[in-house]
């Protein structure tokens, strides 16, 4: 039998983000097939305790924290300090954690200190012919391999959004407080703040319902034989802020920039969905002036319902590659859908 550990860390104000929910299922869920349902979880963060109680229907089987001020901040060397003296207590066979940054930084130095093999971007792990495996993808999300190791301990960190968070509700649980000391030398590196463009300048927000995609037929000529660039990010800004969507973009929008043309400006490489670039996953995408070639679509492979506004009805997208394709001016259907949005942001305040 498996002796499963799952570890997770605080958020900044304190709480359990998505990703260490979306971790408990799939502890909660292996624990159940390979440890009779038995499994330990271990918070490390300023207010350690309290986040415990927070996820106390969680059904771990046994709890410990590693808490105070100079845990609350992410940081390799004491992150690795209080992972290690969590899987010192517990000693276990398999280790789970969210594949967060910070827990991306300091886990795998954990697991090497306490001897143990690590994957991370693992999309699901379950059972398979009385194995644990994980399943992850390779190759720009090209080639998915499932893989499983004879070797303990093993670490896993699990990929955000690939299941569903577990819905937790507040429940009082014996919590076992780890001491860990953090000598000076450990403490040398400080967070003195982050860096982040305000909220409404965020343009990608992995966690939004929908995927906004700009192509370069924004740039490009209009019917009246003029380029309209300046409505163009008008009206794309505006739907951003209108619906808090996350926003892509073809490549060939983001590459004009390098090559002196008209360019939207809030747009990046990091926009870029597709072959060479992201894969991102959201329920629902819009794609707009883009004409939904191979590369750009192969991109969107986990994005469940697919929509596209293109003028040409022989475009990418009519080739099964979206669900719905309007076959529309794309300036027109956007200027619509504003007023529609901008009528309803009014009528509820
Ligand atoms: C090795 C390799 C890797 C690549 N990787 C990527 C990648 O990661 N991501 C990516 O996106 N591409 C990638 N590409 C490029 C890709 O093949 C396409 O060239 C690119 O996606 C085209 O971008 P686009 O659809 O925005 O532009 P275009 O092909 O120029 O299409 C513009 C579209 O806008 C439409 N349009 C114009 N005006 C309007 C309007 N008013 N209303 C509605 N529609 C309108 C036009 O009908 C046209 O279909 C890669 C190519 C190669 C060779």
């Amino acid at each position: 039998m498996e002796r499963v550990l799952l570890v997770l860390h605080t958020e900044p104000d304190g709480a359990l983000g998505k990703a260490a929910l979306e971790s408990i299922s799939v502890a909660r869920a292996l624990a159940l097939e390979v440890a009779a349902g038995e499994w330990a979880i271990g918070i490390v963060g300023a207010r350690a305790i309290e986040a415990g109680h927070s996820v106390g229907n969680c059904g771990a089987t046994r709890w410990l924290a590693v808490s105070g001020r100079e845990f609350g901040q992410s940081r390799y060397a004491t992150d690795v300090l209080a992972v290690e003296a969590i899987w010192r207590a517990v000693n276990p066979t398999l280790v789970l954690a969210p594949g967060t940054s910070r827990w991306r930084r300091a886990i795998p130095g954990a697991a090497f200190r306490m001897g143990a093999a690590i994957d991370t971007h693992a999309s699901e792990v379950k059972v398979l012919d009385g194995q644990v495996v994980l399943r992850r993808w390779y190759y720009r999300q090209r080639i998915e391999a499932i893989q499983s190791r004879t070797h303990r301990p093993w670490c896993i960190l699990t990929e955000p959004g690939t299941v569903e968070p577990f819905v937790a509700s507040g429940a009082s649980v014996t919590v076992e407080s780890l001491e860990v000391s953090a000598p000076p030398e450990v403490l040398r590196t400080t967070v003195e703040g982050i860096q982040a463009p305000p909220a409404d300048e965020q343009t990608i927000r992995p966690d939004a319902e929908l995927l906004f995609v700009a192509g370069a037929g924004w740039t490009k000529k209009q019917a009246d034989g003029k380029v309209h660039v300046e409505e163009a990010a008008q009206l794309i800004l505006e739907f951003l802020r209108l619906t808090k969507c996350s926003l892509g973009s073809s490549k060939s929008l983001v590459d004009m920039a390098s090559e002196g043309q008209a360019v939207l400006p809030f747009l990046t490489h990091l926009h870029q969905v597709g072959q060479t670039g992201s894969t991102p996953r959201h329920p629902k995408g819009l794609a707009t002036c883009c004409h939904g070639e191979e590369p750009h679509v192969v991109g969107w492979r986990f994005i469940r319902e697919r929509r596209a506004i293109n003028l040409d009805p022989n475009c990418g997208w009519a080739q099964g590659k979206a669900d719905v394709l309007y076959v529309a001016d794309a300036f027109e259907v956007m200027r619509e859908l504003n007023r529609l949005l901008k009528e309803k942001e009014e009528a509820t305040g």
